[in-house]
């Protein structure tokens, strides 16, 4: 299980292999600002591919760093059960639509 390091200004995205300390903070070598920590299972876009890292940023200010949302989270009996990864959208106006409807799984 490892994380990637992105610059989401620089759209740069490097591996990192997992480690306990996860108060520090890695600067981004082309800015020098810290960056963001995503599940290994993110996948950056081409460089190229503007709108993507809107979106991603989008995503990541809202308080979805790609990790698993449920479509659906009931509770019966007491049992919490969690249905369904929702796919994180890759265009701005889908990304809208998702943060409004899964806000309450958001990280604050
Ligand atoms: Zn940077």
């Amino acid at each position: 299980m490892g994380h990637k390091k992105v610059c989401l200004e620089c759209k740069v995205t490097l591996n990192r292999p997992f480690d306990s300390g996860s108060e520090l903070t890695y600067p981004c070598p082309e800015c020098g600002k810290s960056m963001t920590l995503l599940p290994h299972r993110f996948r950056p876009p081409k460089k190229s591919e503007n709108k993507k890292w809107e979106t991603i940023k989008f995503l990541i200010d809202n308080g979805f760093y790609f990790q698993h949302i449920y479509e659906k989270i009931e509770t019966k009996n007491g049992v919490t059960s969690y249905q369904n990864y929702v796919a994180y959208p890759d265009n701005l106006r889908d990304a809208k639509d998702f943060v409004l409807k899964y806000k309450s799984q958001a990280r604050q």
